[in-house]
């Protein structure tokens, strides 16, 4: 789970990190009442959707001169002024797509007067099964692009939990990052701090771009992306509220109240399947016969007919669908009630793509009957191969 940059700096402030005040702003009068409360002369107002590159963003209702979603203000005027242009519109960044997200929310916070941009991050680290902190003296920018080019400029330094953030692991931060007396000894602090808080509210990552020394000497917070492990959420109440919906894909929004594990994807495949494996080696099949999936889906154990007219549903709203591929191993379940579940389900959605059904299982052939005198255009398939050539073939001839 994803959350603004607003509400992951409040956050972060509870553990002592600095960052530069600010306030949320829901409407022009919230940021301009927002702006007033603060000292001035430098204001920032920042668009706040789930995505990073707002400052190199467009605005897609305004013209290519226009200035992106993070803008710097003189005057509290100049605040209202970008306001009213910001909220409303859509804004375009390397990793919203080319749909762009609107921006319903704005953040106001005080102008700082940057001296260097830092980078700082951190995540789960699979291969070491640590948690990773990875840092370079190239803020601010594009970190992919530094990655790419410059590799020798990003450090990692990753953290035993058994033992915990050491000192040493401070040290490495602040010497990675170059910096010498009281800079060196806040970084130290600031990366203890950062530790802290990935761990106490169970982060799955934590970015920090740019982390900026100020022209008065102090480190702060100016950027930060926060996500948090869905598995552990129900530990933290308070993180779950912060969940904002709108921001998310309305797909796998309806998906997951259905207990449904769905993911969008760009191929014109739907995909529907029972266990994560199954549906991930169905995607790979897929690709091998040279379509592509639309999504993962994975319905669970507990398929029932709710769950698979759900399901259907949801694979349909996709306007890329041109076919659906159903892959269910019928273990716990029987084969012959997942087939019923396919059918009253395929007929309440009024099916209109082409549908190839490969089950496999207990009563297998009780449940291929029941596909075959529906009276549906159902194909039946009898092995992965064989699902994923059919439902290629059968989009192919449709279109
Ligand atoms: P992002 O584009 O979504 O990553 O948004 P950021 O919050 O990182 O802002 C982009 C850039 O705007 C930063 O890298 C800074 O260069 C600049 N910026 C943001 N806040 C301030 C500020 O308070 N003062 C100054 N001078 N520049 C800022
Ligand atoms: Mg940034």
């Amino acid at each position: 789970m994803n959350i603004h940059e607003y509400q992951a700096k409040e956050l972060l402030a509870k553990y002592g990190i600095g960052i530069p005040a600010g306030y949320a702003a829901l409407t022009v009068e919230e940021a301009v009442a927002g702006a007033k409360q603060l000292p001035g002369p430098l204001y920032v107002v920042k668009a706040q959707i789930h995505a990073g590159g707002r400052g190199k963003g467009k605005f897609k209702e305004l013209g290519p001169d226009a200035k992106g979603g993070v803008r710097l203000a003189k005057s509290v005027e100049e605040v209202e002024a970008n306001a009213k242009e910001m909220l409303g519109n859509t804004l375009v960044t390397v990793q919203t797509g080319e749909a762009g997200k609107q921006v319903n929310r704005l953040y106001v916070t005080d102008g700082v007067d940057i001296a260097s941009e830092y980078y700082l991050s951190m995540l789960v680290d699979r291969a070491s099964g640590r948690v990773a902190m990875i840092v370079s003296t190239e803020g601010g920018m594009d970190i992919e692009q530094v990655a790419h080019d410059t590799p020798e400029k990003i450090t990692t330094i990753t953290i035993d939990p058994a033992q915990g953030f050491m000192p040493h692991h401070g040290r490495a931060v602040a010497f990675a990052l170059n910096l010498t007396g009281d800079l060196n000894k806040q970084a130290q602090k600031l990366s203890r701090q950062l530790y802290t808080a990935f761990m106490d509210l169970d982060c799955e990552m934590l970015e920090i771009n740019p982390l900026v020394e100020t022209e008065d000497g102090k480190l702060l917070v100016l950027d930060t992306k926060m996500s948090f492990d869905s598995n552990a959420l129900y530990r933290h109440k308070d993180v779950e509220a912060l969940r904002d919906v709108t921001e998310e894909d309305p797909a796998e929004v309806e998906a997951s109240e259905y207990d449904l594990a769905y993911i969008k994807l760009d191929g014109s495949i739907g995909c529907m399947v029972n266990g994560a494996g199954l549906a991930m080696a169905t995607m790979d099949i897929i690709k091998l016969n040279g379509a592509f999936p639309a999504n993962f889906l994975d319905v669970g154990g507990g398929a029932n007919r709710e769950k698979v007219t759900a399901a259907f549903k949801i694979i349909l709203k996709d306007p890329a669908v041109e076919g659906i591929l159903v892959n269910i191993f019928g273990g716990i379940m029987k084969c012959d009630v997942i087939a019923d579940g396919i059918v009253a389900a395929a007929k309440d959605v009024n099916l209109s793509v082409p549908l190839v059904v490969r089950l496999e299982g207990t009563n297998v052939e009780q449940g291929k009957e029941i596909l075959d005198n529906s009276g549906l255009p159902i194909v039946s398939a009898d092995d992965l191969g064989d699902a994923a050539r059919k439902i290629v073939a059968e989009v192919k001839q449709a279109a």
